[in-house]
């Protein structure tokens, strides 16, 4: 047990936190331990954690399970190169990767972060268009307000406003943005939503080697859920106009919407798939770009000896694939489904209400997510000591509150969450 005291001053002088400025450092609050969905503080607080450390940790905290298949890695092979050697890890990963996700992706290339995976799709989308004699095909087709990570071709079909592209103008590739989906999952389908899509593709084709989205649900983009027709009217174009689809699951996959990946409220399989956060129950970094025979059969073939032109230097830790494998074994299990739709149902009993609120512009629930976007920006140092003198925490970004707890919590620990996101609109009218 590591007792010593975390050195906060240097915390705020020296290391930079995500999204954050070292001159004009936010507060942040030292953890010592975790168990189930309770963050320890060394202040002494315990905390509801309603993040599930974005999105990752599924099923919660120092989970016995996930401590034994690491602990027995750890004492049996941290790491090797994957670069001619390979491992038990790793082929078992695979195996159930292969396993889970829908029948026509059975190729997998292991990466070590969700933006990693994303670079890795994009580049599979392309090598895939060239080695079949259609170069011309290299722009991405995307919808705004989307999110697919931090490195740089990720970040060019990130949202351009919230991902700054003013800022890297001339850097980053200029690709082509579809409005974003308007309706809701819960609202009446039209056909009109995808006019827009429709007059992109059937012009824009021959340039057009991928669309990339988040199916059905847009996370650190601005949290919005939309109708799954939408995803299957993209799937048929991209059929339509010889177009890759990138799905990009890596917040939505292993059961968040309801389902085991988002994908299936439209019925629909990408031709390539991005996992990551929940892979290793929020254990390890490590994401997974998987594809179907046919892509990586005609990337074969292609130029430069047919090979796949990535691989980290950690690609396939065994610690990270060992981790994975234990925690694909609970979602296997299948508990989540039931837990997940438990999630589902309070949090919209709880959070809905809210509603018509003032201040509060909307609040909506997708699977185990609750979102309730407010008029104005929030405070986010303010907002959050108040979360944590609660004892919760929830970190709000933008106008979004919003939650997507571990699949384990309890509905009375639940009910803390949703009593503080409340709590915060009644705040938010006094003030
Ligand atoms: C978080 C996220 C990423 C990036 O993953 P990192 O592990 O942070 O690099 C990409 N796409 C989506 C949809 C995400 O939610």
């Amino acid at each position: 047990m590591n007792t010593a005291s975390v050195d906060l001053e240097f915390d705020q002088r020296h290391l930079w936190h995500p999204y954050t400025s070292l001159t004009n450092p936010l507060p942040t609050y030292p953890v010592t331990s975790a168990s189930g969905v309770y963050l320890y503080l060394e202040t002494g607080e315990q905390l509801i954690d309603g993040m599930a450390s974005w999105w990752s940790t599924i099923h919660g905290y120092n989970h016995p399970h996930l401590n034994a298949a690491l602990h027995q890695q750890v004492d049996t092979l941290a790491h090797v190169m994957f670069g001619g050697l390979t491992h038990a890890p790793a082929v078992e990963l695979g195996k159930a990767l292969v396993a889970l996700t829908p029948e026509p992706l059975d190729a997998v290339f292991l990466a070590d972060s969700g933006s990693i995976a994303v670079e890795v799709a994009i580049k599979m989308a392309i090598q895939f268009q060239v080695s079949r004699g259609l170069p011309k095909k290299t722009k991405l087709a995307t919808i705004r307000q989307g999110y697919h990570g931090d490195t740089f071709a990720a970040m060019s079909v990130c949202d351009p406003i919230n991902g700054m592209h003013e800022l890297f103008r001339g850097i980053l590739a200029e690709h082509y943005f579809l409005p974003s989906p308007e309706i809701r999952p819960d609202q009446d389908w039209c056909d009109r939503e995808l006019d827009a899509a429709r007059q992109l593709l059937s012009t824009q084709h021959q340039t057009i080697a991928a669309f990339i989205l988040e199916p059905c649900v847009q996370g650190a983009g601005g949290m919005r859920f939309y109708h799954p027709n939408y995803l299957r009217g993209i799937r048929e174009l991209c059929d339509r106009y010889d177009i890759l689809l990138i799905a990009d699951e890596i917040a939505t996959g292993f059961g968040r919407t309801g389902k085991l990946f988002a994908c299936d409220h439209a019925n629909i399989a990408p031709d390539i798939l991005c996992v990551g956060k929940a892979l290793t129950g929020g254990y390890m970094t490590l994401a997974a770009t998987l594809t179907t025979r046919h892509v990586a059969n005609t990337i074969g073939q292609g130029p430069g000896g047919g090979h796949l032109m990535h691989g980290p230097t950690f690609m396939a830790n065994p610690l990270a694939c060992a981790v994975a494998h234990a925690s694909l074994q609970l979602v296997a299990g299948g508990a989540w489904q039931q837990q997940v739709s438990r999630i589902e149902q309070q949090l919209r009993a709880e959070l809905l209400p809210l509603n018509g609120r003032v201040g509060v512009r909307n609040a909506r629930v997708f699977g185990a997510i609750g979102v309730v976007e407010m008029e104005d920006t929030i405070d986010v140092a303010k907002a959050q000591l108040g979360f944590v003198q609660r004892g919760v925490w929830i970190r709000p970004f933008g106008k979004l509150l919003y939650i997507m707890p571990p699949y384990c919590i309890e509905p009375n620990e639940l009910s803390q969450l949703t009593a503080a996101m409340a709590a915060f609109v009644d705040q938010c009218e006094l003030d």
